[in-house]
């Protein structure tokens, strides 16, 4: 149990009132209202990405990672037989960096562009404002949830967006499972775990976890991975999804970040970036379920290594001298170095068939 006095933000506010009223909450519903509060919350009121904000992501750290992802997918269109028209998506863009390198790098393929519809699934208005001004110049449709995306072939990217969903928190109990709740104490929030039950949801997990265990589950992510498995298997198309996170997700792993610092989650509601890691296991079986094929989960270095990132490096360094070059080469060695992003990230594709997988993903056993 960890108590903290929250400084008067408007959620903690809000968070006092409403826990003081009706009780204890989920941390799923605690996510939900520090991250997407519509007037309040962490991603709707700030650009939170880059050096001066509180976490930087792989986009953000080199052109090259967006280069190299939007001609894997600009390559499965064409392998698929270039369906026309396409919607190319992403879920939840940040400033559209990754959108931006994805449309630079595939300008060159003949009729991409002119039969793309590009369409952007992003909750927060502030970073609807950053993503239009970067994209300026191309046709952006917005939407609120996959379930707007168009019923047409979906070529689409999602990095670091599953991690942002709120999840549920469990610890198994001789008696069933306790869900970690966020309560009062005084006038502090304070964790704390609820009275045991059994929860059928997790009945798939009672034979791999003893007394103790702490298993998460994304409740939000099985629809959204639905709406774009449905679409892939009905029309064509290839999702990937690269995010931290790994295959059977087991203990506690939401964490908050402040000023690229881990900080109590509960310290500061609204504003902390407040992330879980993502359960490719469970993201693979819901895409099965609607009828898609998952690749098998590859680390973003070995990805980004067979999609020829050393190549790319090289290339662009050869007219980089001094700090421009050093840079350039930190980042390279960030995104792919299994001591930093190189194997804490995964990435999966899923796609209508086994034999549609894109260029540098593996089928499944
Ligand atoms: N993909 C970007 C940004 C990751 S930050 C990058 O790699 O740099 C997470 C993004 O997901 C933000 O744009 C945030 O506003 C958005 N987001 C978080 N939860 C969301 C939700 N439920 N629906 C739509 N967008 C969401």
């Amino acid at each position: 149990m960890s108590a903290s006095k929250p400084k008067a933000t408007p959620i903690a506010e809000l968070l006092l009132r409403r826990i003081s009223n009706t009780g204890p909450i989920s941390l799923a519903e605690y996510m939900a209202d520090c991250l997407l509060h519509p007037t309040h919350g962490y991603y709707t009121t700030r650009d939170p990405l880059g050096a001066a904000g509180d976490f930087t992501t792989a986009p953000e750290i080199s052109q090259m990672f967006g280069e190299l992802l939007g001609l894997c997918l600009a390559q499965a269109w064409i392998d698929q037989g270039r369906p026309v028209p396409f919607t190319l998506a992403e879920l939840g863009p940040g400033r559209g960096t990754l959108m931006a390198d994805i449309l630079r790098a595939t300008k060159a393929v003949p009729q991409f562009h002119a039969s793309m519809q590009l369409t952007l699934v992003e909750a927060s208005p502030a970073l609807r404002a950053k993503q239009r001004e970067l994209l300026s110049g191309f046709d952006i449709t917005y939407a609120n949830t996959a379930a707007d995306l168009p019923d047409q072939a979906l070529f689409l990217i999602a990095n670091e967006f599953f991690d942002a969903l709120p999840i549920r928190q469990f610890v198994r109990d001789p008696k069933g499972w306790r869900e970690t709740q966020v309560g009062l104490i005084d006038d502090s929030l304070v964790l704390g775990l609820s009275q045991p039950a059994p929860i059928a949801l997790l009945d798939h997990r009672l034979d791999d976890t003893q007394d103790g265990d702490v298993v998460e589950i994304c409740p939000s992510s099985a629809p959204i991975i639905d709406e774009i498995a449905r679409r892939i298997k009905s029309h064509g198309g290839a999702a990937i999804i690269i995010d931290y996170g790994d295959w059977h997700a087991r203990g506690d792993t939401f964490q908050a970040l402040e000023n690229h610092k881990m900080v109590d989650p509960l310290a500061r509601p609204g504003c902390a970036d407040l992330t879980a890691h993502v359960d490719f296991e469970a993201l693979s079986l819901e895409a099965q379920t609607a009828g898609a094929y998952v690749s098998a989960m590859i680390p973003q270095g070995h990805l980004l290594a067979q999609l020829g990132i050393s190549e790319r490096a090289e290339k662009l360094s050869t007219h980089m001298h001094g700090e421009a070059l050093e840079n350039h080469i930190a980042a390279f060695d960030r995104l792919t170095n299994a001591d930093k992003m190189g194997l804490l990230f995964k990435a999966i594709a899923i796609v209508p068939k086994a034999d549609m997988l894109p260029a540098g993903f593996t089928k499944s056993a």
